[in-house]
């Protein structure tokens, strides 16, 4: 029998949660794109988007997913033949190579396994060893795959000790909105980020954001796609130039007033302590899960944890009954498992801890999983649940 009636939870690290108000502010008739609202809406939006990335930087919003803007980021700096390097901890790190290698760009990839970030003594090894010759160093902040979290400072810090001057180009798709970035103050040249994570809009709208040295390097890259193209996006003659096309209305009209709940509203400082704060709770339940041995967190490192999402992972259970359990019979959807290092998809379930979540949320979601151990007798440490509570509460 299926209990699951009412509104079901999706914890799949994005699409995240989509608060009413952002689709409340969709619900609405086919907007003027020429003057009006939507007009003043974009320039509201940009603005809000440096702030959430910490940049006096140009922000460009493309109709496009993820994997779309990995590649017009790329498409702006670089060219076939040249070179890059890039950092790998999981599966989207080694993903946006794989766009690099098709697009004809050569990529010395630096895998840094799947339970660990980067370390910053290996990067600087190869920077010394390159002479020069890395246009561009690829970066993810946090890889949703593994869970891992990177420290960026730290990676800045590695490559101006070496004196490299490669624009670094950081992957912030699943951590903006979420987990502090300050793409200033880290010296992030290039940054790519989606709508549908800690940005809670549903997917259909990505964005690139680069500052000055990245615009100087564009000037002097051969671009043939007019698409992707950053450089009228971001100095527009007339509205439309800004997406090359029809604007994406409804999602702007989302976009807006989810920046505003963000930024104007709850304040970016706090967002970022929320997600820290719940995460830890996840983690206390896991942790105690992990005593009886079946199951554990993916990341040992508390510092290497993300406090976007947490993979969590067997070594000797298939958890498909798990997903199956919880999602059939509760109405909680965890997030898939993507297969890394000796880990099949099925040893693996993620939770999503992104955007639009509250403590009747996330105790929920630990709540039913803890039920779904139980019903499958999966071995577990007992008291998970309250642990998690502590931590909310403390
Ligand atoms: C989700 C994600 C992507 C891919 O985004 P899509 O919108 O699915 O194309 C890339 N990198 C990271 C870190 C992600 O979390």
């Amino acid at each position: 029998m299926s209990l699951s009636q009412g509104r079901n939870l999706f914890v799949t690290p994005g699409p995240s949660v989509i608060p009413d108000r952002v689709l409340n502010a969709m619900h609405r008739a086919a907007p003027n794109i020429y003057e009006g609202d939507l007009v003043d809406m974009t320039d509201r939006i940009l603005d809000n988007l440096r702030k959430v990335a910490r940049t006096s930087g140009d922000p460009t919003i493309y109709i496009s997913n993820g994997h779309g803007v990995w590649e017009a980021a790329l498409h702006n700096v670089l060219q076939a033949g040249d070179k890059v390097l890039c950092l790998s901890t999981g599966t989207f790190g080694s993903g946006w190579a794989d766009v690099a290698t098709a697009m004809g760009i050569e990529v010395e990839l630096l895998d840094f396994g799947s339970s660990k970030s980067f370390n910053a003594d290996r990067v600087a090894d190869a920077l010394r060893a390159d002479q020069g010759k890395f246009k561009a160093i690829l970066a993810t902040h946090t890889d949703t795959s593994t869970s891992i979290t990177n420290d960026i400072a730290a990676l800045r810090k590695a490559i101006d000790d070496t004196g490299h001057h490669a624009l670094l180009m950081v992957d912030c798709i699943a951590s903006l909105g979420c987990e502090q970035f300050e793409m200033d103050a880290w010296g992030v040249d290039v940054m790519v980020a989606a709508c549908q994570k800690g940005l809670m809009v549903p997917p259909g709208i990505a964005f690139t954001f680069h500052n000055t040295k990245a615009a100087q390097v564009s000037e002097n890259t051969i671009r043939t796609s007019p698409y992707w193209n950053w450089t009228l996006r971001t100095n527009p003659d007339v509205f439309y130039m800004r997406f090359n096309g029809t604007p994406p209305t409804h999602h702007i009209f989302g976009l807006d007033e989810a920046l505003k709940m963000l930024v104007d509203e709850e304040g970016l400082d706090n967002v970022w302590a929320r997600h820290t704060k719940q995460a830890q709770a996840i983690w206390a339940a896991i942790d105690i899960w992990a005593e009886a041995g079946a199951i554990r967190c993916n990341i040992q490192n508390i510092a290497d944890r993300s406090s976007a999402v947490t993979t969590v992972v067997s070594d000797t259970i298939d958890l498909s009954p798990l997903h199956e359990w919880c999602k059939d019979t509760a109405g909680l959807t965890l997030g898939v498992g993507i297969g890394f290092g000796e880990y099949e998809p099925n040893q693996i379930f993620r939770i999503g801890h992104m955007g639009h979540m509250n403590p009747v949320m996330l105790l929920g979601a630990l709540s039913t999983i803890e039920a779904g151990l139980n019903a499958l007798q999966i071995p577990h440490g007992r008291g998970a649940i309250e642990a998690a509570g502590r931590v909310l509460a403390s």
